[in-house]
């Protein structure tokens, strides 16, 4: 699950990371209140920053300066309403705007292949990762964090001076770093990126200073790891929830969305990754990767049935049922509820074996779905339907 830069700021001000103040605003006026108080609290302009879940809004015009109240709120009405990469932006973060020297990157992933956090620094902040890593990979400083010893100082030095750093930043970038482990650990997250982590020239006491700043911060957290952490459950931005992603997560369904024309209903994750295998080996593309779960009952099925057909691809569906804990004829009455409400007509193929399936094979026959015996005809009969429903050869 993504979370927004403003919550992604609390997660990381929770580990006593450097994040400058913000408020977020839903409307230009609020955005103007807003930079006002900072603005009376000295800050010498303002940063206007569009919150939506993708990269690269400093890119698409998403943030901005402004150096007055009014401008804050003729820059935040300019925003809010804007499309970034296909998302409307409907709120946007305001804080005093940091005077920048210099723009370094500082992110932490959870490494699969080695199974650690892995930190990851380069001098060339404010640019995209990824970019980096096609253009100047050598610029990328790595660090593997050891699961039981964490990060240590001598490791997190290296990056430092690996980008720079040296002097009176170089402990500050040291507790920076061991807070982004601890930022992982805390919340379970796969993904806790500071983009840019910025040398910023501040007003002390003494006169000028450079203090290390996090002027970004984007958090990605483990979906299986959120039962975890019911407290991040309300971070979840249902502005910008896919709409199928949230019903499927209601109904405790798998759902993958995919490109293929064949829609998949299928119980277990291991059934239904076979299922898709002997699509594409029959020669067809399934649409989705789908598990209904075990003991799944007719409102399940039928629910599952909607996902399938609002995806406007599909132009055949297939059913594969295993009856163990589930029952057959449950899952047949829900099909045959699902289609009776249907709004499209797309051909159906449905396998029910196991538990109760005498009775879900009279309750399929008396309804008139069409059914398979075993697996490779379920696969070949429901891509032939799609053939015929695209209009190729049957
Ligand atoms: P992103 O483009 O979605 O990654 O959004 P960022 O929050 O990283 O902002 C994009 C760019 O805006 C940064 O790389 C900075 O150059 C600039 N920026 C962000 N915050 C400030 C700020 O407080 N002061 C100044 N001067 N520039 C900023
Ligand atoms: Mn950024």
């Amino acid at each position: 699950m993504k979370i927004q830069e403003a919550d992604a700021r609390t997660l990381l001000v929770a580990q006593g990371l450097p994040v400058p103040p913000w408020a977020v605003a839903r409307t230009p006026a609020e955005a103007g209140d807003a930079a006002a108080r900072f603005l009376a609290d000295g800050a010498g302009r303002v940063v206007i920053k569009a919150q939506v879940l993708v990269g690269g809004r400093g890119k698409a015009g998403g943030v901005r300066l402004a150096g007055s109240p009014a401008e804050a709120e003729d820059v935040a009405g300019r925003i809010l309403g804007m499309d970034i990469k296909g998302i409307t932006v409907r709120k946007v973060l305001v804080g005093p705007a940091a005077v920048i020297v210099k723009e370094l990157y500082l992110g932490a992933i959870l490494d699969r292949a080695s199974r650690r956090i892995v930190l990851m620094a380069s001098a060339e902040g404010g640019v995209e990762i990824e970019e980096v890593a096609r253009v100047t990979p050598e610029a990328i400083h790595r660090a593997s964090v050891h699961p039981l010893l964490g990060l240590l100082d001598y490791q997190a030095r290296a990056l430092a001076f690996g980008i720079g750093l040296g002097g009176p930043n170089l402990r500050e970038f040291v507790r920076i770093a061991k807070g982004l482990v601890a930022t992982m650990r805390a919340n379970d997250a796969d993904l806790v990126e500071v983009n840019p982590l910025a040398v910023v020239r501040e007003r002390g006491p003494e006169g000028q200073v450079e203090r290390l700043a996090c002027l970004d911060a984007k958090i990605t957290l483990d979906d299986s790891a959120l039962p975890r952490h019911p407290e991040l459950e309300r971070l979840r931005d249902l502005d910008e929830e896919d709409p199928a992603d949230a019903e499927a997560r209601h109904y405790d369904i798998s759902f993958i969305h995919l490109d293929g024309t064949i829609g998949c209903m299928v119980n277990g994750a291991g059934l239904a990754m076979t299922t898709m295998d002997l699509v594409k080996r029959a020669g067809g593309e399934p649409a989705n990767f789908l598990d209904i779960g075990g003991g799944a009952k007719a409102d399940r099925v039928a629910a599952a049935m909607r996902l399938i057909l609002a995806d406007p691809g599909v132009d055949a569906i297939l059913v594969n049922i295993f009856g163990g804990i589930t029952r057959g004829d449950e899952v047949a009455r829900g099909l045959i509820e699902a289609r009776s409400r249907q709004e499209r007509e797309v051909p159906m193929v449905v396998r029910i074996v196991g538990t109760n399936a005498e009775e879900a094979a009279r309750l399929l026959e008396e309804a008139r779905f069409e059914t398979a015996a075993t697996l490779d005809e379920v696969a070949e009969k429901a891509v032939g339907a799609s053939r015929r429903a695209a209009g190729g050869a049957p």
